[in-house]
């Protein structure tokens, strides 16, 4: 069985047309992009390196780190934001991309110990079993190389701001985008990462202000952070 929701999949599909769209309900994804991006870049010197995407959606992520000169592989299990991803990256005429449709389980099986750097990004919340997602990410890792999660903390400030506020107040992101239940706390992060065999390196914590719109890098974890790993040389 396939670790993977199909209602959490379509919900992706039925929206994969506004993908790129910068003032769609996926704004949120391009305005944090060049957060991570750069901070993922800075620890993981993405250049010339191979890059698995895990959870690529329309590919704003997995495109990017291709435009910095990674070879990126982004692998996604909702058929139509891949197809979106396909064309995005044909028409922008971006090279040293591919995308697959495949399980992340699937793929650490086929390609196991491949990969300089995974990236799995806003995609362990929508999942049934997150932990062998990280487990997977792990797997496709070579040894040395580094694993990127981000999520969103299981809290009451969390409930209010990527729910209350991001859905039902600011209309941010479409109503039934996240399910509270879902959200990880750092700690069950960090205690799935470990047991698969990561060492943990940082966190970081993303913050918006609705007022300036504008989104930052910090250290509060309280609701949408990001947290990065190495697979130990010797595993
Ligand atoms: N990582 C991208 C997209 C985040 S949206 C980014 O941050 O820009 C969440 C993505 O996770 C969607 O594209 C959805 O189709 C994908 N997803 C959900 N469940 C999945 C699963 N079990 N396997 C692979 N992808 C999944």
């Amino acid at each position: 069985m396939t670790n993977a929701d199909p209602q959490e999949l379509a919900k992706f599909s039925d929206l994969a047309h506004k993908w790129w769209d910068p003032e769609s309900e996926f704004r949120p994804l391009h305005e944090i992009n060049p957060l991570r991006l750069d901070w993922i870049d800075q620890l993981a010197a993405i250049k010339g390196k191979n890059v698995a995407d895990v959870g690529c959606g329309g590919g704003i992520l997995a495109e990017s780190m291709a435009r910095k000169g990674a070879n990126v592989l982004g692998v996604d299990l909702a058929d139509k934001p891949l197809k979106v991803a396909q064309l995005h990256a044909m028409e922008a005429g971006v090279a040293n991309l591919d995308y697959r449709s495949v399980a992340a389980e699937a793929l650490a099986a086929e390609q196991p110990s491949h990969f300089d750097v995974v990236t799995c990004m806003e995609m362990l919340e929508h999942v049934p079993d997150p932990s062998s997602i990280v487990q997977a990410c792990f797997d496709m890792a070579k040894p040395g190389g580094w694993v990127f999660f981000s999520t969103i903390n299981r809290n009451p400030k969390a409930f209010l701001f990527a729910i209350v506020g991001a859905e039902y107040m600011l209309k941010l992101l479409p109503k039934g985008t996240h399910e509270f239940s879902r959200f990880i706390r750092p700690a069950e992060l960090a205690r799935w990462a470990r047991e698969a065999g990561l060492d943990l390196v940082q966190f970081k914590g993303m913050e918006y202000n609705p007022i300036t719109r504008r989104y930052w890098l910090s250290g509060d974890t309280s609701v949408n952070y990001m947290m990065a790993c190495r697979k130990p040389l010797a595993s």
